[in-house]
């Protein structure tokens, strides 16, 4: 799928105008109701700036865990106003319903550069099922339509799709660095074009795999899927995670790289628990060594080795998925090691949301990647080459 033609908020004139602008404010809370990462709202500042410096009236809208279609008092998104006013530095009204009395007597008296939050979206259960009569309501708030929540792009609802058809539509500038940063690594690479995949099954990974082998020189496969290609290639993987069904097709894919001439890597040592837990018993055994009652769960020395030093000739990375249980610290030095060797590789680094991102920061080197997805499911979807709703809803240039 090529967004690359899609219009943003550069191409079309907001000056005064009622802007509902749609961001990801999913933000985690601790259990006082005090936001524990400001990431997401942060990442959503440039595009309400530049709003307001613009002069229009911003309408602000967002979904926030899972309210499951009903007022859930506990998931109001006030915090969330609170914490935009204070780094805006003017204050965020924030309205008590979505598209009723509160939200139209807000969007209705807002001043030339004011800003509003519409409450959280998922207090309606028509938001999920892209309700028609929904989205009319929300689109008559405004004007013009800005998508900026690239983390609900992969999902058709009524405030990324279902609101389009009533407005001028374009993406705001998050939506825009994401599309070009991944649309370019997927069409224009440059090469050696290396991308490395991990996390739990091979068959959340099957869209990607099927896309990137068509496009990459190098594919290297760690964390639990691995083990799966190890059994398709008569390895006994103990009590690893493996899809058995998943065997002829872990067969099939490694056939296809071999006959694309493509260098496929996977583990050629791993570290192994005696349970799955995070103070188990641990130990490095090679790849066709691996005991009977033993569970892989995380990459061997060798294979971060030789991960690194392939990952340091790349000229674009692609890396998706944990090279084990990196939520453990004994289960966490492979994706470390993948982490650090990105970092230092001077490579066109992408990562796709989710652990890899989770890791990637966590260790401080999110300053040293190209660009590091905010979106999990839609990054997948993305490098999937499969259609983003949310996206392909938004006009054309
Ligand atoms: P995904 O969302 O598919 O990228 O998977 C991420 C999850 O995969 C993380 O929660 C990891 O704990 C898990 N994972 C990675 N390696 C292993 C492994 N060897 N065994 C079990 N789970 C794993």
């Amino acid at each position: 799928m090529d967004y690359s033609n899609k219009k943003n908020v550069e191409d079309i004139n907001v000056q005064g105008k009622k802007v509902l602008l749609r961001c990801d404010f999913n933000v985690p809370f601790d259990a006082e109701g005090n936001i524990t990462d400001t990431k997401r709202i942060d990442e959503s500042m440039k595009t309400i700036n530049y709003l307001i410096n613009k002069n229009a009236k911003i309408i602000l809208c967002s979904h926030l865990g899972r309210p499951k279609g009903k007022p859930n008092p506990a998931l109001s998104l006030k915090p969330v106003a609170e914490y935009l006013s204070k780094v805006l530095g003017k204050e965020v009204k924030m309205a008590n319903d979505v598209i009723g009395e509160s939200a139209q007597n807000l969007s209705e008296n807002l001043n030339l550069g004011e800003v509003c939050l519409l409450e959280n979206l998922r207090f309606h259960s028509e938001e999920e099922g892209n309700n028609k009569e929904f989205a009319k309501k929300l689109a008559k708030l405004a004007d013009i339509y800005i998508n900026d929540a690239f983390g609900t792009c992969h999902r058709a609802h009524a405030s990324t799709v279902g609101v389009t058809e009533y407005l001028p539509s374009v993406c705001g500038f998050l939506i825009k660095k994401e599309i070009s940063a991944m649309g370019n690594a997927l069409t224009n690479p440059r090469r050696p074009f290396i991308s490395i995949l991990g996390g739990a099954k091979v068959s959340d990974k099957i869209g990607i795999i099927t896309n990137l082998i068509n496009k990459v020189d190098t594919l290297i496969i760690g964390g639990g899927m691995a083990y799966t290609f190890m059994n398709a290639l008569g390895y006994s993987v103990g009590t690893s995670i493996c899809e058995s069904d998943k065997l002829d097709l872990a067969k099939d894919i490694m056939a296809k790289a071999k006959e694309k001439g493509i260098k496929f890597l996977i583990p050629v040592d791993n570290k192994v628990g005696k349970e799955y837990s995070p103070d188990t018993e641990a130990k490095i055994v090679d790849a066709d060594k691996i005991p009977d009652g033993w569970m892989g769960l995380d990459i061997g020395t060798k294979t971060a080795n030789m991960f690194s030093e392939a990952i340091k000739g790349a000229g674009t990375v692609v890396w998706n998925g944990p090279m084990g249980v990196s939520e453990w610290e004994r289960f966490a030095d492979g994706t470390m090691s993948i982490a650090k060797a990105i970092a230092e590789s001077g490579a066109v680094s992408i990562i796709g949301g989710g652990d890899s991102a989770a890791a990637v920061q966590k260790l401080g080197f999110a300053d040293k990647m190209t660009h590091i997805s905010t979106g999990g499911g839609a990054s997948l979807k993305f490098l999937e080459d499969a259609p983003l709703p949310g996206l392909v809803a938004l006009d054309d240039k």
